[in-house]
């Protein structure tokens, strides 16, 4: 067994070196947080979901040819990606009104936007990730005009790409937050979409019964936050054999009766 060099451990996955140079192996841990890491829970099988989830999407994306860092999936928590260099801004990308956007302009939850609107919020959990303007971003170089262009356009290809492929499962994609990374090609660099899309970074809503499919159930308290994350794979055909796309299914009955008593760890 090889003693893997943890590079870096965030809220909700914790990342180490991969095999090769410019690689990195991404583990989903079942941690949840919310409100600046505020609030603080567990998820039971949270990261082996969120896992399958976000290979699920980027596999999907980069068939309609949006560049990603996504690999391979390695097991059931693990991912292999390409290292990058993370753009210190999350974008986030709105359809329908709800959570910050509700408080600061004072809009009903649930009303539909005139218009798909873009956000940015530049990362710093010291200063709780603030709204920023992309004059601001431009003004402190987090990123240069063509990377805010290519950034812009690819969030808007993968809003229509998943609002269309959420829409076919009786979902609603109200909002979601997306980050991006540079790769270095000599003196060149290009953007490429990184880190995760799963329920902790999205609000799915049941079209039918308005009912969340997401995290908003931890962050609000409603309980049943491990059903919700399960039922948005269900519906993408992930569980128990009923695969629609590559790689395999998860059977988390079996998932659960290898973790009992167990607590989950990075393998190998
Ligand atoms: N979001 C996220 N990480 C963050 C902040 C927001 O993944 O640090 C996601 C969140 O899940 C939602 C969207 O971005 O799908 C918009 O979040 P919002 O600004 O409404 O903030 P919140 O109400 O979640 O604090």
């Amino acid at each position: 067994m090889t003693r893997r060099r943890q590079i870096y451990e965030g809220k909700a996955k914790i990342l180490y070196e991969g095999p090769e140079p410019g690689t990195i192996i991404q583990y989903f841990k079942d941690d949840a947080t919310a409100f600046n890491a505020e609030k603080k829970g567990t998820i039971n099988g949270k990261g082996v979901i969120n896992n399958r989830i976000s290979e699920h999407v980027f596999t999907r994306l980069a068939q309609i040819g949006i560049p990603t860092h996504f690999i391979r999936r390695l097991n059931m928590r693990e991912q292999l990606v390409r290292q990058v260099e993370i753009i210190p801004i999350e974008v986030v990308v709105r359809n329908v009104a709800a959570g910050s956007i509700c408080k600061r302009l004072g809009l009903e939850e649930g009303v539909q936007l005139p218009h798909t609107l873009i956000e940015y919020y530049f990362k710093d959990d010291a200063l709780g990730d603030p709204l920023v303007s992309e004059e601001h971003i431009a003004c402190f170089n987090w990123a240069s005009p063509e990377e805010m262009q290519d950034m812009a356009s690819m969030a808007i290809r993968i809003n229509d790409f998943m609002a269309g492929m959420f829409a076919g499962i009786d979902i609603r994609l109200v909002d979601f937050k997306l980050e991006f990374g540079r790769i270095f090609d000599g003196d060149y660099s290009r953007v490429i979409l990184a880190d995760e899309i799963s329920p902790d970074g999205c609000r799915l809503w049941d079209i039918k019964s308005g009912e969340k499919l997401d995290k908003d159930r931890f962050r609000r308290d409603l309980g049943g936050e491990e059903e919700a994350y399960q039922e948005v794979a269900r519906r993408l055909g992930l569980l128990n054999g009923e695969d629609n796309g590559p790689g395999e299914v998860l059977d988390m009955d079996a998932h659960r009766g290898r973790m009992r008593g167990k607590s989950p760890k990075p393998t190998k």
